[in-house]
């Protein structure tokens, strides 16, 4: 068991969170600020324990110096102030005397926060190469760590995974805590039945997935341009739709292995170029020649109802058509408001897509759980160990 909050005292210590603020910003204007919200039940916890706390978090990625300038954490500072109802010190430094005087300073209850930890990419990728000395810098600028940015937790970066190797005390953030809460109870102890929905557009990117949950659910429902490879495999046309060649045996493969398990769709809504234009409902699970599927059918939906409608726990990680275009979002909004119906089941939700899709159409607080870390959540799927979480001390 890993260390969390209530393991540690925070009384007058500076405590070194690493969150997740890589939020979208168009134009200097936050468009959804869910991973802000998501980081306050810890830092409200920290500040109400007399902690000084000290914010790092990283925003895109950084490759040229021009990248910088859209890419500053300034306005995350102004708007987490205005979300924690107190004032947030940003420095815009990730190191240097200006970024430690100010931390020298912080009284018991201030929270600052230092600049976007990638700048630190400009040299020689410091922070996503989990550079040792710049890692043994920032762990030198606290005495405990708390790892609550479940969405990089995938990967071992100097801002994570570093800083926890060199500082003297470590543990879990709430948010994180929750995360591996909820898609643990789903994967590792779930009530049967549970069922999975696979979609997006790889097969490539989803085969651990399938690996893993082959292994734990008694069905796997498969959606989005990942089922025409496994249609394919079964010997129907597939036209023009996305379609991985060197994918197909494999595809074939899980089909005999899991062919009780493996739900496919049995039409499609089709059109005859990627364009948000009507598309056309397909006969069969077959696609004429000038046609690409771009969404499941309404049989397709229907029949998906019928397997959501008995499940007691349900996975869903990626969009079963391109909902991004409102002439093929009607697959993916009819899964959304199933699994939302069901009033006896444990819906966890995975996948940067997925998630978007869900909140998107209004979902958001219709599921017990949607993740906030895209790949890491994936990883997790995938029964992987997370780095981020794994260098974190045990009790
Ligand atoms: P997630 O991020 O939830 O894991 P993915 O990244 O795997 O999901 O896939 C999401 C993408 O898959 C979306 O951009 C969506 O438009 C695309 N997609 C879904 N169905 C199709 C389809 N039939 N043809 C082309 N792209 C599709
Ligand atoms: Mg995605």
């Amino acid at each position: 068991m890993k260390k969390t909050l209530q393991d540690l005292n925070f009384e007058n210590k500076q405590v070194l969170v690493r969150v997740d603020f890589n939020v979208p910003i168009t134009n200097g204007m936050i468009d959804d600020d869910n991973r802000i919200q998501e980081s306050l039940a810890t830092i409200n916890y920290l500040v109400a324990q007399n902690a000084k706390v000290i914010l790092l978090s990283h925003l895109g990625r950084i490759k040229t110096a021009a990248d910088c300038e859209n890419l500053s954490l300034k306005v995350v500072a102004q708007r987490l102030s205005e979300l924690l109802k107190q004032e947030v010190i940003f420095i815009n430094e990730i190191q240097g005397p200006v970024l430690e005087a100010a931390i020298a300073n912080l009284k018991s209850g201030q929270v600052l926060l230092m600049e976007n930890t990638r700048f630190a990419d400009l040299d020689n990728k410091r922070e996503s190469g989990n550079d040792a000395n710049l890692a043994k810098y920032w762990a030198s600028l606290g005495d405990i760590f708390v790892n609550d940015a479940f969405g990089v937790s995938h990967r071992s970066s100097a801002s994570n995974v570093g800083i926890a190797n060199y500082i003297g005390q470590s543990c879990l953030g709430l948010l994180v805590e929750k995360e591996l809460t909820m898609l643990g109870k789903a994967v590792h102890n779930p009530r049967h039945p549970l069922v999975v929905i696979l979609g997006g557009s790889k097969v490539s990117d989803k085969i651990s997935v399938i690996d893993n949950l082959l292994q734990v659910a008694d069905k796997i429902i498969i959606g989005g341009a990942m089922s025409y490879t496994f249609l394919k495999a079964q010997g129907f046309l597939v036209g023009k739709s996305l379609v991985e060649t060197d994918k197909i045996a494999l595809a074939k493969e899980y089909l005999e292995k899991a062919k009780d398990k493996i739900v496919l769709p049995v039409d499609h809504i089709m059109a005859s170029e990627f364009a948000d234009k009507p598309g056309i409902n397909s006969k069969d699970a077959n696609i004429d020649d000038n046609y690409m599927g771009l969404d499941i059918g309404i049989k397709t939906q229907e029949l998906f109802k019928k397997h959501l409608d008995t499940a007691k726990t349900v996975i869903w990680n990626g969009p079963v058509g391109v909902f991004e275009m409102k002439n093929f979002a009607a697959g993916t909004i009819s899964i959304c408001q199933n699994i939302a119906q069901l009033d006896d089941a444990f819906v966890v939700i995975g996948g940067g897509d997925s998630a978007a899709a869900a909140i998107q159409l209004g979902f958001q607080n219709q599921f017990n759980h949607i993740s906030t870390g895209g790949g890491a959540s994936l990883v997790f799927l995938e029964g992987k160990t997370l780095p981020g979480i794994a260098v974190i001390q045990d009790k």
